[in-house]
């Protein structure tokens, strides 16, 4: 009787705290939804110039908020590019946060102030839909247990991912701590050394392939695509590649329905589209005449429309703000060759620029980005701002007021008088940007970009008179060579915590 009464008092004074503590957060608090996209060139959409693959959803975006011609993913990779947008510090300052394997542990402790983890404590309702590539667990981790920590321990209230990448084990989705479906009668087991179980691979069975693949991809074979690493087991947790698009949709969609009258919320929607392997869902088949890549352009497009049609829906739109971006230049490449890459190069993925995915050119990191903010965002303009992702985590903080704590978020700029489309706002002087690991480096200074080259020789070019880098000013500028060094060198040394 006692212990009831102990209970029933508890639960009363949970549910006097529970507003209380929503209430912290002021009504007018935006919603924010950030999509971080894979592998979309600067290119790759309608509005920004791309002639046959369709993109109407983002180009609604475009046209009823802000356009940016100068953002970039600050890597021009995966892991680093999460790595900065999640703690406001670049890659290349941490060993360890290049690509991540399938099996990685988390690339950051739990208490590292977060975009999530800020947003939480300002009052927020906090999740992650799709990829997260920024390992799990502290040590090498069982993936039939509980899995953390992971992104609940780094202020995500809910979480439904993709460990790493699509073309790694394990190819299954975790929700919150466990992953999805799994029979406990049939684990799954991982490995990035050698194979376990007794499954053929893509290098023993090539006839079992639905697409082909490089050397790197033909190891575990997962519904006839074959991945980077070797699993066995948890069969029935498998996702299927052409409905993973529908699966975070779906997601997100419930996460958006879920939402508390009076508590705003953060959406972090990372799709898996349209990083390797394209496997479209048969809808989207042919659709674009630019084989399945730019089949899998229209399959992220429908996802943005189903993301801006449930705000409508909910009458969420308004004072909610939407950001698309990709976590690095579009490439085409010959990883897996699905019968249709002939056609991709119809779409050029970052128009004019030179360079790709994994480049230091503009082409490796230069990305769409686009804001939508109706009550606050003024309609259909473009910011030429200097942006980068890893300035999101303060921008963030400066628009919903949450204090930063001392030390945090080294790299990240406020630059929210850009992304608010403020006339003038010009974003950072300067940004440091990376390919996957310590080195090289490129630094952005003004209109000027100093490329430094793994040989130790450095690239000069003058951006604005010269957006696709042709001509290396190098040689005929030295001294601004030594300037731009300078300033990286500065970046450099002593190293932010
Ligand atoms: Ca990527």
């Amino acid at each position: 009787m006692k212990s009831a009464l102990f209970c029933l008092l508890g639960l009363m004074a949970s549910a006097a705290l529970a507003p209380a503590l929503v209430a912290t957060a002021p009504a007018s608090l935006p919603n924010i939804i950030f999509i971080l996209s894979d592998d979309v060139g600067y290119g790759d959409l309608g509005c920004y110039g791309a002639q046959k693959v369709k993109t109407p959803h983002l180009d609604r975006l475009a046209r009823e908020g802000l356009r940016f011609t100068d953002a970039h993913s600050t890597a021009s990779v995966c892991t680093p590019t999460r790595f900065a947008f999640m703690t406001g510090r670049y890659g290349w300052r941490q060993r360890g946060t290049g690509i991540a394997a399938g099996n990685a542990t988390l690339l950051f402790p739990p208490g590292t102030p977060t975009t999530p983890s800020l947003l939480q404590q300002a009052g927020y309702r906090t999740g992650i839909v799709g990829k997260w590539h920024l390992g799990v667990g502290a040590t090498e981790v069982d993936f039939n247990a509980e899995i953390k920590p992971g992104p609940l321990e780094v202020g995500f209230g809910y979480a439904f991912i993709i460990p790493a990448t699509g073309d790694r084990v394990p190819c299954v989705f975790i929700e919150n701590h466990r992953v999805v479906g799994l029979d406990p009668a049939d684990p799954i087991l991982v490995s990035y050394g050698k194979p376990v179980g007794n499954e053929p691979t893509g290098l023993t069975h090539p006839e079992r392939l639905i697409i082909k693949a490089d050397r790197q991809h033909s190891q575990a074979i997962v519904n006839g695509v074959s991945r980077i690493g070797y699993m066995t087991g948890g069969t029935a947790a498998l996702w299927k590649d052409e409905d993973i698009a529908d699966t975070l949709t779906r997601k997100a969609v419930a996460f958006l329905e879920n939402q508390k009258t009076g508590q705003p919320f953060f959406l972090y929607l990372a799709p898996h589209d349209i990083h390797e392997p394209m496997v479209p869902h048969p809808r989207f088949r042919g659709t674009s005449g630019c084989g399945w890549r730019g089949d899998v352009i229209h399959q992220l497009d429908w996802t943005i429309g189903e993301v801006l049609g449930t705000l409508d829906r909910l009458g969420l739109a308004r004072n909610t703000l939407v950001i698309f971006s990709s976590d690095n230049g579009g490439a085409i490449k010959n990883t897996y060759d699905d019968g249709t890459n002939h056609l991709h190069a119809l779409q050029p993925p970052n128009g004019a620029l030179r360079g790709f995915k994994s480049s230091l050119y503009e082409g490796g990191h230069r990305v769409p980005f686009l804001a939508r903010w109706p009550a606050r965002i003024p309609a259909g303009g473009t910011s030429d701002a200097l942006i980068g992702l890893v300035d999101l985590p303060r921008t963030f903080a400066a628009i919903v007021g949450q204090p930063i704590p001392a030390g945090a978020l080294p790299d990240s700029v406020d630059v929210s008088s850009a992304v608010l489309g403020v006339k003038g706002a010009k974003g950072r002087d300067q940004l440091v940007l990376q390919n996957n690991g310590q080195q090289p480096l490129a630094l952005r200074f003004g209109s000027w970009k100093l490329i430094q080259k793994a040989s130790g020789a450095a690239e000069l070019y003058d951006l604005a008179t010269d957006p696709s880098e042709v001509k290396n000013l190098a040689a005929a500028q030295p001294e601004r060579v030594k300037e731009l060094a300078a300033r990286l060198a500065a970046e450099q040394s002593p190293p932010k915590s």
